[in-house]
């Protein structure tokens, strides 16, 4: 097999073969198909987050079919197509697994950060963590439903029922958002760079109730906001946008300190909230949905070789939508 290895933090991704890996009794092995490229596989490579680990391949938005089974795997059949998401392992017996909250496993394996992902011709992954994904759509546009539309869609219900939802960061998970929030007849307010006009335009066409620069005041007060960009002055402005009582979710793995501010943004019991990973449950709800929403990803492909072009591109803000390598 072929890979885009990390061999040192803060280097390029080098095309490196390596011998492929058989599966052990619990999992399968995938001949990947495309796999999304997510803000966070900067993080990793950056070394901004807590565990970093080298050599690694990155990618936790994958889509493939199982060309290997291991032998205590049930449910599941080669030629199967499955996605794998950016939860890889969890424990299944610390506080947080025997209460739904595997999220926070104290003994997580993460796709792409602590286990091999998939900026590879082939993936290894434990089968208890693979949601398999039918025949319908292509495997290009489901890949950023993966990581994107799945926190997207975990940050949605930390956001709570309200109407009126601002969204920090127009991005891969935003433009799929946009289109959850908008078939739950939700207003949407799109924020990005201040002078982003190409990012505001592309939020408008996906039928957003307003978009516009991050320091704007909207229109209306929000009921909640999500933060996908990794900018920590967001919260404040975020705090300042939505009415008593709303909520403020950060969606990122890592975020830029956040400056400090009066106490009076966060009074009349405003909320400010913090989302980590996902549950399978989250994923099996997510992707049983988004056939039925008509979620279109907005996807730019790049060769797996061209990885690190792909990567410099999200870092410059090049694409709109999700960046999605094929090897
Ligand atoms: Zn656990
Ligand atoms: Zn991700």
């Amino acid at each position: 097999m072929h890979a885009m290895l990390l061999r040192e933090l803060g280097t390029s991704l080098q095309w490196t073969q390596l011998a492929e890996r058989q599966p052990e009794p619990s999992e399968i092995r995938v001949k990947v198909a495309a796999c999304g490229v997510c803000r966070t596989d900067l993080h990793v490579i950056d070394g901004e987050l807590s565990h970093p680990q080298v050599p690694i391949i990155p990618g936790h938005e994958i889509v493939g079919r199982i060309d290997a089974l291991g032998s205590a795997v049930n449910g599941l059949s080669i030629g199967e197509r499955v996605g794998i998401p950016w939860l890889g392992h969890t424990c299944g017996v610390c506080p947080y697994c025997v209460t739904q909250r595997e999220n926070l496993c104290d003994k997580p394996l993460f796709t792409g950060y602590t286990r091999d992902g998939g900026f590879a011709t082939a993936v290894v992954a434990d089968a208890r963590f693979a949601f398999p994904l039918g025949e319908a759509g292509d495997d290009v546009a489901l890949a950023p439903l993966l990581c994107a539309g799945l926190i997207g869609w975990r940050a949605l219900a930390m956001a709570g029922a309200g109407s009126k939802l601002g969204l920090y960061g127009f991005g891969a998970a935003a433009h799929i958002l946009a289109q959850v929030a908008s078939w739950q007849k939700r207003s949407v307010f799109a924020f990005t760079r201040p002078g982003d006009l190409t990012t505001q335009a592309f939020a408008r066409s996906l039928g957003v109730s307003w978009a516009g620069d991050s320091d704007a005041t909207p229109p209306e007060l929000l009921d909640a906001a999500i933060i996908f960009a990794t900018v920590g002055d967001l919260v404040p402005l975020a705090l300042k946008a939505v009415r008593k009582g709303g909520r403020v979710v950060c969606a990122g793995i890592h975020m830029s300190d956040i400056p400090r501010f009066p106490y009076s943004l966060l009074w009349e019991e405003r909320e400010l909230v913090s989302v980590a990973n996902l549950t399978r449950q989250d994923g099996l709800d997510f992707l049983r949905l988004a056939p039925q929403i008509g979620i279109v990803t907005h996807t730019t492909c790049y060769p797996l070789t061209k990885a690190n072009e792909a990567l410099a591109d999200l870092r410059a803000g090049r694409f709109e939508g999700a960046a999605v390598l094929v090897p």
